[in-house]
């Protein structure tokens, strides 16, 4: 199953994608991860990106396709891929038809997550990530056991300096008009399926897994 998570920051695409990994054995690709990673450990991407996520705007297209190109390649990726945060730009859609048709594939799946907006900023201001396994947690909606640390690999909680709520608005903004074309340019291929971000995260699962199941 190749598919894609669409949808605006905060509706739950990293949440939803972790637990699909587990169930559909096929990796979950956040290229915001990816980034994260590199800003980590000081490499040449995290240097190139750095500056534009820490402004809420996107990384050119230019770095964020060749990385997405280069993970696709990847053996774990031959059942397929869950990807979340690519593509953002009509260009990035583009260019991921071109790498599949490449590799003799294509998109089975892309899943419009959706969320009002006032919900979408609460869940990110109230978000806490493990800077160790990137572990995924809410203050309020999905605490871990212990305040401050990761239920899974006792790492460090942070708040992604990108989740302070100027930035958080501003990546909203930035990516609005974007994903409505994404929305659009999937809803004419004829894969597109929208599906509501509300209710808690089990119940947003088994609406996924429904729809998966249906389209296998
Ligand atoms: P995310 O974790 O998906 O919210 O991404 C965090 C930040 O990484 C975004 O605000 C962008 O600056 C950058 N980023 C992630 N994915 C992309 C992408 N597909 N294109 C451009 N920038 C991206």
């Amino acid at each position: 199953m190749d598919m894609i998570l669409l949808g605006l920051p905060g509706v739950g695409k990293g949440t939803q994608a972790k637990k699909l990994e587990e169930s559909l054995e096929i990796p979950h690709i956040a290229t915001g991860d990816i980034f994260r990673k590199a800003i980590k450990n000081e490499t040449p991407l995290g240097k190139k990106a750095k500056s534009f996520i820490d402004a809420g705007e996107l990384v050119p297209d230019e770095v964020t396709i060749g990385i997405v190109k280069e993970r696709l390649t990847k053996p774990d990726c031959e059942n397929g891929f869950i990807l979340d945060g690519f593509p953002r730009t009509i260009a990035q859609a583009e260019a991921l038809d071109e790498i599949l048709v490449e590799q003799n594939r294509e998109l089975d799946l892309v899943i419009y997550l959706q969320a009002e907006i006032d919900i979408l900023v609460k869940r990110l201001a109230g978000r806490r990530v493990c800077v160790d396994c990137g572990a995924v947690y809410h203050v309020e909606n999905d605490p871990p056991e212990v305040e401050g640390v990761c239920d899974k690999c006792g790492g460090k909680l942070i708040q992604r300096s990108d989740d302070q709520e100027k930035t958080v608005k501003k990546r909203i903004e930035v990516n609005k008009e974007k994903t409505a074309k994404l929305a659009d340019y999937y809803q004419n291929k004829g894969i597109l399926h929208e599906v509501e971000s509300t209710g808690g995260i089990d119940k947003v699962q088994q609406r996924l897994m429904e729809l998966i199941e249906a389209n296998k």
